[in-house]
């Protein structure tokens, strides 16, 4: 498969609407299509060219490459999705559906839509395990209130009013992956069964001197305590910058480009910017192969409606 160096490269590859088929195709299936209905693997193809039907004598159904991934049922072009996901896992700091709508002509309801699929492409399969030096913290961000009255908004205008705020976990291992969790509260019987599931037991675990943290060093290597109200910031070689780092990365995302987001949605811009923040390393180009091969995310418009903007 070439790479596109560029989103100019992308756009004139899949004005051929066959090309961007085949393309999707070799993404999911690696050449070798499955049925998206029962697994069995050995389908044949129908005369329209996109179409697939399954030999199994218990299943015989119809699918296409779209069938049970995030482009399904859609009227959208193929294409314009690629085009899409290009621009948004490429976006550093994200991309707002009013900007999306006007790169690729569309309404800004429908771009709304297509970056909440696309961000189900994002969402990781398997929440990775952190080691050695991992960093933990939580931070709060804006929540949208809904239904605000006008006494409500203009207290919030003035300042008499604080928005509701939500905690977001994360976590970090130095120059490794990070982990972005929405969480109700920051109780030590929500933080720690999470800390349990992704670092390492034989990690240096990083803290501020949040009491909810204590006890870590009897099941970790060692927990370093960084006393940021004794204007502390760092112990040799131990400090909270990459968690930091990642929380202001998601903050300046959230309130720079989504301006606000509901509690609902928080965790899958969790997951967006920790996607990002995780793949950061890699060229654009891979990037967006890496999104191309986990199309299976699957989310219903039913279930975004209800609230309007993201
Ligand atoms: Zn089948």
């Amino acid at each position: 498969m070439t790479q596109f160096k560029n989103i100019q490269e992308l756009i004139v590859r899949f004005s051929d609407p066959k090309a961007c088929l085949e393309y999707v195709e070799q993404m999911r299936w690696n050449g070798n299509p499955v049925c998206p209905h029962c697994g069995q693997n050995k389908p044949y193809r129908l005369k329209d060219g996109k179409t697939f039907r399954c030999k199994s004598k218990t299943c015989k159904k119809d699918f296409t490459v779209t069938t049970k991934t995030i482009f399904e049922n859609s009227k959208i072009a193929l294409s314009k999705w690629l085009i899409a996901l290009y621009i948004c896992t490429n976006h550093k700091k994200g991309i707002s559906s009013c900007q999306l709508a006007r790169d690729i002509g569309t309404t800004q309801k429908t771009a709304w839509f297509m970056l909440h699929r696309l961000r189900e492409m994002v969402r990781p399969k398997a929440i990775p395990e952190l080691s050695e030096i991992v960093e933990i913290d939580t931070t709060w961000v804006g929540g949208k209130e809904k239904n605000k009255s006008k006494k409500k908004r203009a207290q919030l205008e003035s300042g008499e009013r604080t928005p509701k705020k939500a905690p977001v976990f994360g976590m970090v291992e130095r120059n490794g992956n990070s982990v972005l969790i929405s969480v109700p509260d920051e109780q030590s019987e929500t933080l720690r069964p999470l800390i349990n599931a992704v670092v390492d037991k034989d990690s240096i675990i990083v803290s501020d001197a949040a009491t909810v943290h204590y006890g870590l060093e009897n099941e970790y290597k060692e927990h370093v305590i960084i006393n940021h109200s004794n204007d502390e910031y760092a112990k040799g070689i131990y400090n909270t910058n990459t968690i930091e780092g990642a929380f202001s990365q998601l903050k300046r995302g959230i309130y720079g480009i989504y301006h606000q987001v509901s509690v609902k949605h928080l965790q899958a811009y969790c997951h967006e910017f920790a996607y990002r923040y995780n793949t950061r390393k890699i060229k654009d180009s891979e990037r967006f192969e890496l999104s191309m091969r986990n199309t299976e995310g699957r989310i219903k418009y039913k279930t975004l409606i209800g609230d309007k903007q993201g």
